[in-house]
């Protein structure tokens, strides 16, 4: 069952909503949304990432398992299970209770059909997402590989977008797609969504291409490329198989520094002191 909503209803948020996307697979869309959500915690922000892409690669990667049977993100906009009731708090001890989770599994597939059939179907996250979004400072979305009904939703959701870029040879094509999306979005979805930010990923300092990718994206995207550009480290990629994000599993890793000076960038950015 899926309820009506008065999209334009203005409810008082506190939340900045940040979508992660890129039609690209393999981008670092997750790396970003788990261990940035990690960092905002770690400088003290009270944090929501919601795991808005079937594969579950968000919430494999804080612990939470695939064959869990409590209800995901699915069950919250589909109207079967309140947003309260679904959200979960991950690595309490490390994290003082500031970093909560809404999990995915391979259900959300089925809410790419079930949407279709409604008028608003572009809606059903923003509506899911309402009766949280005081309860947090930055609530991230980590979207699917595709410009699917469920990417509409996070971007129809969020109020600003980072768009990661792999740094290698076919990474900037595709982008431009990105950016008719954007507008598309602006015109008939969302007017206020804002692009946060371009960010590098990847990045080998050994490797010309990645510094001709760098280049030609800070020439493309002049002023929205963040000044923090995230290594290519084993640590990032070793960390979801612990399903622990950089900051818990080594904190020392460049990897992990480079994710806080991302979280630093995008406090001070919205002109709030990092914590
Ligand atoms: P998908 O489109 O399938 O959702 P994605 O864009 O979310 O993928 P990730 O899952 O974050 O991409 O990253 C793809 C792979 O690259 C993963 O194995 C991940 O561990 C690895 N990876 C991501 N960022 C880095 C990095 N900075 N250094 C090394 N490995 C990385
Ligand atoms: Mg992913």
């Amino acid at each position: 069952m899926f309820f009506k909503l008065d999209v334009f209803q203005q409810t008082r948020t506190r939340a900045r909503v940040v979508g992660i996307v890129n039609q690209k697979g393999g981008v670092g869309k997750t790396t970003t949304a788990v261990n940035l959500s990690a960092s905002l915690a770690a400088m003290g922000k009270k944090m929501l990432l919601v795991d808005f892409d079937p594969q579950g690669n968000s919430s494999s990667g804080v612990g939470v398992e695939r064959g869990e049977s409590s209800p995901t993100v699915y069950e919250v906009i589909e109207g079967s299970a309140s947003a309260a009731d679904s959200i979960r708090s991950v690595y309490g001890d490390f994290f003082k209770g500031r970093f909560d989770i809404l999990p995915a599994n391979s259900n959300l597939t089925g809410a790419e059909v079930e949407l279709l059939s409604l008028s608003d179907k572009e809606f059903a996250l923003k509506r899911a997402l309402e009766s949280v979004c005081g309860d947090y400072d930055y609530i991230v979305i980590d979207c699917p590989p595709s410009l699917s009904i469920l990417s509409i939703n996070a971007l129809a959701a969020a109020n600003s977008v980072i768009i990661p870029i792999q740094c290698e040879y076919y990474a900037l094509e595709g982008l431009a797609n990105i950016g008719k999306t954007i507008s598309l979005i602006r015109k008939r979805v969302n007017p206020f969504l804002e692009v946060e930010g371009y960010l590098l990923t990847m990045f080998d300092t050994r490797n010309n291409i990645c510094h001709a990718v760098a280049r030609e994206t800070r020439q493309h995207f002049v002023d929205r490329t963040f000044n923090t550009v995230i290594s290519r480290s084993v640590r990032l990629a070793e960390c979801p198989s612990h399903g622990k994000p950089l900051v818990i599993y080594d904190a020392n890793s460049q990897g992990a520094l480079d994710y806080m000076n991302l979280a630093r960038e995008i406090v001070s950015k919205a002109g709030g002191a990092p914590n």
